[in-house]
């Protein structure tokens, strides 16, 4: 055994395989010597934070000897008068990503089950494996969460279930009615985690905001983040809303100092600029038709995205191209997007709404590849 010591991990950690995050732009530039790539891979906002955010950075500075407030007093009590809940049922995270961790670890144990679905978000599938648990994967309907197969899935065992709505990497979305019907039909005892990390993005009239819900349905959690329509991916702040006891069990998890102070700040400057948000919705908008105009013109299918992204067919046999090859194709011409074949699309990539500048370069870029293939 020597140098390895995975024997002595546990069950659960011995079967994770690593996050595979996107490259650095900064690290391709280097290896392709190429400059000005832009980047459609992470579903970050191309507008980067609201200055109003970067501002309050750059004042807090001085203060980083300073551990910050481990209870985020500030960023919840304005979060909680944003929202209309009680400051008690926030819990904050570094990332929504961190307060999906707390979920699992307070409520997964070898022998229990976390339903979701196929094409669904990375990270669920290792805060159950890292907890010993057993993850039951239900089949797609169009791409999207299958609800009636959710509720088949349902066992005596099932402690957990996650839904993103939208859902990262398909941005398919399930509609008030069908969210109301599911919970009611699911046992109350099964805790839900209702992944909105792109819920300030969706214009739909009947897209249920998960808020609507606690009321109802106690057994709900709601994620929400600042990494995506808020443009600070890179400071690390999520939260989640439930209600007061699921909030008292996952602070009893949360490591004491879980969010930065500098992200604290950003966070609660961030949530005062309204017009930023705005902008940024209408940006993904027209950026969104712009590209799904263009695969419309290509001959690519794509499927019906809510979110600031768009899983599209790259790699159609007629094209004698893999969805692979096209990606690395565009790379080499500049631009990084997102192959999803780790979500079991290996026809698809997922492209990253960016500025009208960045879409027009990404178009060209495809439709070089395609045709000079
Ligand atoms: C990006 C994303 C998150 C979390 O991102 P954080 O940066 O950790 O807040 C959570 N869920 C989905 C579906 C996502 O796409």
């Amino acid at each position: 055994m020597a140098n390895d010591f995975l024997p002595l991990a546990t069950k659960g950690v011995q079967g994770l395989s690593p996050y595979q995050p996107g490259k650095p732009v900064a690290e391709l530039e280097r290896e392709l010597g190429l400059k000005n790539i832009i980047k459609l891979a992470s579903n970050e906002n191309p507008l980067g934070p609201s200055p109003m955010a970067t501002r309050v950075i750059a004042a807090n500075l001085a203060g980083l000897a300073r551990y910050p407030d481990g209870n985020g007093f500030g960023l919840r009590k304005k979060l909680a008068v944003k929202l209309g809940v009680a400051e008690e049922q926030i819990t904050l995270g570094n990332g929504s990503n961190d307060i999906l961790e707390l979920i699992g670890r307070a409520f997964l144990m070898p022998g229990h089950e976390a339903i979701y679905s196929r094409h669904s978000f990375a990270v669920y599938p290792l805060v159950v494996q890292a907890s010993g648990a057993t993850a039951v994967v239900t089949t797609a309907k169009n791409w999207g969460n299958d609800l009636d197969a959710m509720l088949a899935a349902v066992s005596e065992a099932t402690r957990l279930l996650f839904l993103a709505n939208p859902n990262n990497p398909t941005g398919t979305w399930v509609d008030a009615s069908s969210m109301q019907g599911f919970l009611e039909q699911l046992p109350e005892n099964i805790i839900v985690v209702l992944d909105e990390a792109y819920f300030e993005y969706v214009t739909e009239p009947d897209y249920p905001d998960g808020l609507t819900l606690l009321k109802d349905f106690p057994n709900v959690i709601v994620t929400r983040t600042f990494s995506k329509a808020y443009g600070m991916a890179g400071l690390r702040v999520g939260y989640s809303i439930s209600n007061n006891s699921i909030a008292d069990i996952l602070n009893r998890v949360r490591q004491p100092f879980n969010v930065n102070s500098l992200a604290l700040a950003a966070a609660e400057a961030a949530l005062d600029d309204v017009a930023f948000i705005e902008k940024s919705k209408k940006i993904n908008q027209t950026g969104m038709a712009q590209l799904t105009n263009a695969f419309d013109k290509m001959g690519l299918s794509y499927i019906p995205s809510v979110a600031n992204f768009v899983a599209v067919k790259a790699g159609q046999d007629s094209m004698a191209l893999s969805a692979t090859n096209v990606y690395e194709k565009l790379l080499r011409s500049g631009v990084i997007v997102r192959p999803v074949a780790n979500y079991d699309m290996p026809d698809y990539l997922r492209i990253t709404v960016g500025t009208e500048q960045e879409n027009e370069k990404f178009i060209a870029a495809l439709k070089q590849v395609l045709l000079s293939k």
